[in-house]
């Protein structure tokens, strides 16, 4: 599948800047026309930190004529491992304008538009709309699901990229054309689950391999070359050293660009992706199931005890079927516990997991060692399993 251009070209290249793009221009594919189109193209980097500090040099470099950069962070002398956009003498400035230095040094032809602040549901859209194409480089599960969100709204497409230890993913989700991170990813992971770089780790020339994936796609959809990573995900082995792709398809259940979406406006990420205590992220760990399993579960009879530790108001506007309310306080003032059978096993759920990740913690250490929590609540099986429900 080729695509159109997604910007039309400038006018007009000055002197300085054909010898400076020389070698762009004399590849029959990108030419005159495609970097008139780099240089007419407003890109958009969430993150200046590991996948963004390649991102942004690359895209300066090639001529990009405007460039974007949301980060409200600080440089860390831990940053530099890896985000080789900001040097020794930045730690402790602004990631964004330590950013901006880097990239009018490497091209001064650019113009760098800064916005420092914290992405959220407030300022996402009205950032967003300023640009063309937006470059993923953040590093948290919120933020990721906010940007996909928000780019299939507006109908932007966006390079997403994300890096862990030795491996690597990468892909372009653009919602006219093919899949979005929702369908590849309908539910994030359990709060725990995924460590992310600062707990985990982080190879720093994986960064330089992702973005240089992603800044490469971004090139072939602003001049409309070649075939983009669209429907396909690129995933890199580096200690294999290994590259290889899957077909991502379309969800047409997917709960914002499928058929019937019940997700139509942004939402409380947070939320969605969890933000619960240690002990709640301990618990949850290994004992969170999906809304497809306990649909199973109950199809089978399995001998389950399934209890909604959300508010009874809560629980009459939505609840899934079969399910006992005993709010979380109950659990929690200790008195719930003479109430939970000692010979089936336990699943908790609230609204999006957070909740009865905390219950699960407390049944946990009361002995209830094989309870287990519904990951994405009464949300995420209304969306899979009874999508005719309302959600809240
Ligand atoms: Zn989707």
């Amino acid at each position: 599948m080729s695509l159109p251009p997604l910007v039309e070209p400038a006018a007009e290249l000055t002197v300085d800047e054909v010898r400076r793009y020389s070698r762009h221009l004399i590849i029959p594919d990108v030419g005159m026309d495609g970097q008139k189109r780099l240089k007419n193209a407003k890109v958009l980097c969430v993150g200046a930190g590991g996948l963004g500090s390649p991102a942004l040099m690359y895209l300066a470099a090639a001529g990009v004529g405007t460039l974007g950069i949301v980060e409200f962070d600080t440089v860390d002398e831990s940053n530099l491992q890896r985000q080789i956009i900001h040097g020794q003498a930045d730690i402790g400035r602004s990631k964004a304008e330590s950013a901006r230095d880097s990239v009018k040094e490497i091209n001064p032809y650019v113009n760098v538009i800064l916005h420092e602040t914290r992405l959220d549901v407030d300022n996402v859209k009205e950032i967003f709309a300023q640009y063309d194409l937006i470059v993923d480089g953040t590093d948290n599960f919120a933020t990721r699901y906010l940007v996909n969100d928000a780019a299939v709204l507006l109908g932007k497409p966006y390079v997403w990229g994300s890096i862990y230890r030795f491996d690597g993913q990468a892909s372009v989700f653009w919602a006219e054309h093919g899949p979005c991170y929702r369908c590849l990813y309908p539910e994030a992971p359990p709060p725990g689950m995924v460590p992310s770089c600062a707990e985990g780790g982080v190879l720093g020339v994986l960064c330089a391999s992702i973005g240089a994936i992603q800044v490469t796609e971004a090139i072939k959809l602003l001049a409309g070359i070649g075939e983009p990573l669209v429907g396909r995900l690129m995933i890199y082995d580096a200690l294999e050293m290994q590259y290889r792709q899957v077909k991502v398809r379309k969800d047409p259940d997917c709960a914002l660009c499928g058929e019937n979406p019940t997700v139509t406006d942004l939402i409380d990420y947070d939320a969605f992706c969890g933000v619960v205590s240690d002990e709640a992220q301990a618990a949850a760990l290994g004992s969170t199931i999906t809304p497809k399993q306990l649909k199973q579960w109950q199809d089978d009879k399995e001998d389950i005890f399934l209890v909604d530790v959300r508010e009874p108001g809560e629980y009459e506007i939505v609840n899934i079927p079969g399910a006992t309310l005993i709010p979380k306080g109950d659990f929690l003032m200790g008195n719930a516990l003479e109430r939970m059978p000692q010979d089936k096993k336990i699943v908790l759920h609230c609204k999006t997991g957070v909740r009865s990740a905390e219950v699960l913690a407390v049944l946990h250490s009361a002995g209830f060692a094989d309870a287990v929590h519904l990951g994405s609540g009464v949300i995420g099986w209304v969306n899979q399993i009874e999508p005719e429900k309302p959600v809240y």
